[in-house]
């Protein structure tokens, strides 16, 4: 009542709100996001409306088309023909699809006949569409699709302002270092944060645990990628991504003195009508103070994130310098949880069987653990009893991964500063 008839105490009311956040829901929030996405722009099968459509409908907040070595600028045209042709299953056609959704106004097509042509929007022009504050934001993205000597080194970069082209290096590490390095200077030049992580590790065989240590500028690294062709689980010759972890962490406490790596969960979804590359499988949930590029990414540089392919946390807590980690899983009905910290404890890093050990196994949603003194970092991974309904290997159940917990103190190296 007071509040309402006095339009001072109203205006003092709201800078008050806003100063603590509350104005946007929150002091700080959870938001959803994929980082690795393909569209038509390169060698994924649907126009960038069409994929917005989908992963906004599914409740992310954020999406980066990150495709290969192109941002969705320009004129690009496709043959309507060229498009079709990349569905891979029967049914309506991609053109009737997007046509239903936006209309004969805002799809523009060329020619006629085979000779038919569509044009691709621009993130710019389609962002209007999507973007709404606090609810849905598009971040500007590439993969930049890099090798050495035949193996591939994928790495994403978020936030761009520019395409950063592919430069290879004198060796696989210098072509690793080589996009953080472009990344770094440009997120210098053009005064935006841009975050660059590692792809799919096991793709190809290309990136070895060692390689991931070593390249100590490297800060993000796909620890899930819901590619079914990047080899999650490795093979009898080479440890899974998940163990790539622990090892590349080990490697990092106990010999570089150098941060671990903070692992990121996505898509790489490529096919969109029906297919094996799917969207929909594996997100990050970043706590940022509010929806922009710039918070996302600096929230995801300070560990203030998690992964998920189908478990939500209700209460995350992380504390870095007490070395405490304790969590609360939003449990779903009839289903349940196993958390597995895992670590290695100081003076076994040499032996791979003592890497990445399970140090403590929790059931049910409440979680808490503290790091011990014999211990160099833990991590925690949650899995439900529950299969994954859209699983990119065999037997994959839903989980989630809680970033890695360490108080030695390390160096925090920039990209173009190290040899
Ligand atoms: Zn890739
Ligand atoms: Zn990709």
């Amino acid at each position: 009542m007071i509040l309402t008839s006095s339009p001072r105490l109203t205006l003092l009311f709201i800078a008050i709100a806003c100063a603590a956040g509350i104005a946007h829901g929150g002091e700080s929030n959870w938001f959803k996001g994929n980082t690795h996405t393909h569209s038509l722009w390169s060698d994924g099968n649907d126009f960038p409306e069409m994929i917005a459509t989908f992963y906004k409908g599914e409740g992310y907040h954020f999406l980066v088309l990150s495709d290969h070595n192109v941002l969705s600028r320009g004129e690009k045209w496709m043959g309507v023909r060229d498009v079709e042709k990349r569905r891979r299953t029967l049914g309506h056609s991609t053109m009737k699809k997007y046509l239903a959704a936006f209309g004969d106004k805002w799809v523009e097509r060329r020619g006629k006949g085979d000779a038919e042509q569509v044009r691709l929007k621009t993130l710019e022009e389609i962002r209007p569409r999507f973007d709404e504050p606090g609810k849905f934001l598009f971040i500007e993205g590439e993969e930049i699709t890099n090798g050495f000597r035949g193996l591939p080194v994928h790495t994403n970069a978020m936030n761009l302002g520019e395409i950063i082209k592919p430069k290879k290096g004198a060796t696989l590490r210098d072509t690793m270092r080589s996009c953080l390095i472009a990344a770094k200077e440009q997120e210098k030049r053009l005064g935006k944060l841009i975050l660059a992580h590692l792809n799919h590790p096991n793709f190809g065989w290309g990136i070895t645990p060692e390689d991931l240590a070593h390249v100590i500028e490297e800060q993000f690294f796909e620890v899930y990628n819901g590619h079914p062709g990047v080899r999650h689980l490795g093979d009898a010759k080479h440890p899974g991504v998940e163990k790539m972890w622990d090892l590349a962490n080990t490697i990092r406490l106990a010999t570089l003195g150098a941060e671990p790596l903070f692992g990121i969960a996505s898509d790489d979804s490529h096919h969109y009508h029906g297919g094996d590359v799917k969207p929909g499988r594996g997100w990050v949930m970043v706590r940022a103070s509010s929806l922009s590029a710039d918070n996302i990414v600096k929230a995801m540089r300070e560990g203030d994130f998690y992964c998920s392919s189908g478990i939500t946390l209700e209460v995350l807590e992380r504390n870095q310098d007490k070395g405490t980690l304790s969590f609360r899983i939003k449990g779903e009905d009839k289903e349940k949880y196993t958390t597995r910290i895992i670590g290695t404890r100081r003076g076994q890093h040499s032996d791979p069987a003592k890497v990445g050990e399970v140090l403590a196994t929790f059931t049910g949603t409440s979680v808490s653990y503290s790091l011990k003194d014999n211990e160099l970092y833990f991590r925690a991974t949650i899995t439900s009893d529950k299969d994954h309904p859209l699983p990119s290997f065999a037997g994959q159940k839903k989980a989630a991964w809680i970033q890695p917990v360490w108080t030695q103190p390390v160096s925090k190296p920039e990209a173009g500063k190290n040899p």
